[in-house]
C-alpha cells in the first residue's frame, strides 16, 4: 500500500519516479540516465543503514551516501519497505534527496504501517542497492504484548578496541537496541598502548570532524550490521560534543564559542541517527526526549540529561572535573539536570502512564555513591551525586506519581552497576522506590575495580559494581517480572568473542530493588 502523501511529494518533484507494487529493480536504469549523480565510483552505501524512533504504525528508516561527486548535487535515494526479507512483497516506496547541507544523510519517516510488525527495507541509488535491514513498529497501544527484549549498550571508543558485544546479540532475540551514550568519542586518537585500531584524527571540535567521526565509527561492520538487524532507540550522553560538558558550559570553553560547538556535534548526531524531523537541530537546540510506548507492558523514556543541565558545582581554581567536596552552590534548587521542560514532560507522562514497567534512559547514574570512606561525603561531580536538589525532584515525582515499576538505565561509568534507588537518595534507611541498571561500556576502559570493591563497603545502595568486563545488558521485561542479564565479551582486541554472564537480576512487578538470581 503506498503512502499517499508520499505519492503527492514525489509527482510533483520526480516524474520519474513510480510508487506502486509493480515497479521493482527494472527502474534503476531509467534513473541512473537521468542524472550524472548516480554514477558512483563505489558502493555509496559503505555506511551501512539503520532504523528506529519507531511508533505503532511508523519508523524512520536511515542511510548516508558517501562517494566523489556528490557535493552540489540534490541525490535521488529510492527506498523500499516489505514484509519479507526478501524484499519481494514491497508494502511501500518512495524517493527522498540525499543533499550536501545533511551530509548527504536520509531519514525517511515511513507512516501507515501495522503495530507490532516486522519489515524490511533497502535503499537504491543509480545501479547500488544497500543491504537490507529489518526493523519493527510498537505494538500498538492497546496491546498486551507478553514482553519486550531490548539489550543496551553505551561507551564504544573506537581505538581501544573491537566492538565484540554487538555480534552476540543477533542471537539475542531482541526487539529493540537501546544506546545510552557515549556513541562516539571526540577525543584525539592517539596511536599508543592498548589501541586496537586507530586514524591518527584530531579532536572533534568542527562540523567535518564530527562527521568524519561517525563515519568511522560506522564503518565498524559489527556496528553497521547491529543498526541493520534491528530498530534503535537512542540517547546520548557528553563524548557525543565534549567531556564532562553541561548545558553551554564545557571544560574549556562556554557560552557562544562552545555552543558553536555543540551546534555541529548536535547537528553530526541528528544527521547519523535514525531520529525524527521533531529532533532536527536548531542551531545548538535539539529535542532528545521522547516517549516509547509498548503497549499495556511498558513506557520507555529516552531522555536528555546533558543538553539542558547548569553547570558542575564547587569547582576550585582550575579544576574540570573529578571527585569534589560538597560546598553549599551544590544544593540549590534551581540546579537541575533534565531542564525546566523536560522535568514536566516527564512528570506528565509518568502521570498518565498505565504500564507496567516506567523506564527512565539517560547517560549517568542516579544512585547515591559516596567516594569518602570517612564521615565527609565526596561525589562525582558529572553524575547526579552533583546535582542533589534535581535528583531528589526526580524521587519525589516517583512518590508523588507512582507509575508502575519505576526503572532507571545509563551508562557512562565503564562498569556494570545495580542499584537501589532509596525514597531519599543519601538515607538509605527510607524505601528502596526504584531500580537502577548501569551498562559497562562496549569497548571504553574501566576504572580500579579494587576502588570500586572498597566503596561498596560503605555504599550497600550498590548491590553490584564490576568495572573488569565489557559487554552490555540485556533486558526482558514480562508481565510479572524485568529479568536483567549483564552479558560480557572475553575480549575486544580480537575480531571475535565468547560470550558470558556475569550476573542475572531480576525485578519482581510490585517489588522495587533489583534481586540477584
Ligand atoms: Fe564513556
Ligand atoms: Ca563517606
Amino acid at each position: 500500500m503506498a503512502n499517499v502523501k508520499d505519492v503527492r511529494f514525489l509527482s510533483r518533484r520526480d516524474a520519474l519516479v513510480v510508487i506502486g507494487g509493480s515497479m521493482l529493480l527494472p527502474l534503476a536504469p531509467r534513473l541512473v540516465k537521468a542524472s550524472d549523480a548516480l554514477r558512483f565510483k563505489s558502493d555509496p552505501f559503505k555506511l551501512g543503514v539503520a532504523s528506529g524512533s519507531s511508533t505503532p504504525t511508523g519508523v524512520v528508516l536511515w542511510t548516508r551516501i558517501i562517494g566523489d561527486g556528490l557535493e552540489q548535487t540534490a541525490v535521488p535515494v529510492r527506498w523500499e519497505i516489505s514484509t519479507d526479507e526478501h524484499m519481494r512483497k514491497i508494502e511501500q516506496r518512495g524517493v527522498a534527496y540525499a543533499t550536501a547541507e545533511w551530509a548527504h544523510s536520509i531519514h525517511v519517516e515511513v507512516t501507515a504501517l501495522k503495530p507490532g510488525h516486522e519489515y524490511w527495507y533497502r535503499f537504491i541509488a543509480g545501479e547500488h542497492a544497500s543491504s537490507v535491514g529489518r526493523t519493527r513498529t510498537l505494538p500498538a497501544i492497546t496491546a498486551r504484548p507478553e514482553r519486550l527484549r531490548i539489550a543496551v549498550a553505551c561507551c564504544q571508543k573506537f581505538e581501544t578496541g573491537f566492538f565484540t558485544s554487538y555480534p552476540h546479540m543477533m542471537n539475542d532475540n531482541l526487539d529493540f537496541i537501546m544506546h545510552v551514550g557515549d556513541y562516539i568519542y571526540e577525543y584525539e586518537v592517539k596511536p599508543g598502548l592498548g589501541s586496537v585500531r586507530w586514524d591518527g584524527s584530531e579532536e572533534a571540535t568542527t562540523l567535518e570532524d564530527y562527521r568524519a567521526r561517525y563515519a568511522l565509527y560506522r564503518s565498524d561492520l559489527d556496528l553497521q550490521a547491529a543498526h541493520a538487524a534491528h530498530p534503535w532507540l537512542v540517547t546520548w550522553d557528553d563524548h557525543e560534543v565534549a567531556n564532562d560538558y553541561a548545558g553551554d558550559t564545557s571544560y574549556d570553553q562556554s557560552g557562544e564559542g562552545f555552543l558553536a560547538r555543540r551546534a555541529a556535534a548536535y547537528r553530526a548526531y541528528y544527521e547519523h541517527m535514525p531520529l525524527r524531523r521533531s529532533a532536527i537541530p536548531v542551531g545548538p537546540n535539539m529535542r532528545r526526549y521522547d516517549a516509547y510506548k509498548f503497549g499495556a507492558l511498558a513506557q520507555v523514556h529516552m531522555l536528555d540529561s546533558r543538553q539542558h543541565r547548569s553547570p558542575l558545582a564547587c569547582l576550585g581554581e582550575g579544576e574540570s572535573d573529578g571527585p569534589g567536596a560538597r560546598c553549599t552552590a551544590l544544593f540549590a534548587a534551581a540546579r537541575t539536570k533534565l531542564g525546566q521542560q523536560q522535568e514536566q514532560w516527564l512528570s506528565a507522562e509518568l502521570k498518565q502512564s498505565r504500564a507496567t514497567w516506567n523506564v527512565m534512559a539517560w547517560g549517568t547514574p542516579i544512585a547515591h555513591v559516596d567516594l569518602d570512606p570517612g564521615p565527609g561525603v565526596a561525589y562525582r561531580r558529572d553524575s547526579w551525586d552533583g546535582y542533589p536538589a534535581a535528583r531528589q525532584r526526580f524521587l519525589d515525582t516517583l512518590q508523588e506519581i507512582h507509575p508502575n515499576n519505576p526503572i532507571v538505565i545509563n551508562g557512562d561509568i565503564h562498569a556494570f552497576q545495580v542499584a537501589n534507588l532509596n525514597r531519599q537518595a543519601d538515607d538509605l534507611q527510607t524505601p528502596v522506590i526504584a531500580s537502577e541498571f548501569t551498562a559497562t561500556s562496549v569497548t571504553s576502559q574501566g576504572v580500579s575495580q579494587r576502588a570500586l570493591d572498597e566503596r561498596r563497603k560503605w555504599n550497600p545502595n550498590v548491590l553490584l559494581s564490576d568495572a573488569t568486563r565489557r559487554g552490555y545488558l540485556l533486558m526482558e521485561f514480562s508481565r510479572d517480572r524485568l529479568q536483567t542479564d549483564l552479558v560480557t565479551v572475553d575480549t575486544i582486541k580480537e575480531r571475535e568473542a565468547k560470550r558470558g554472564l556475569t550476573a542475572r537480576y531480576v525485578v519482581e512487578s510490585g517489588k522495587p530493588g533489583p534481586q540477584l538470581v
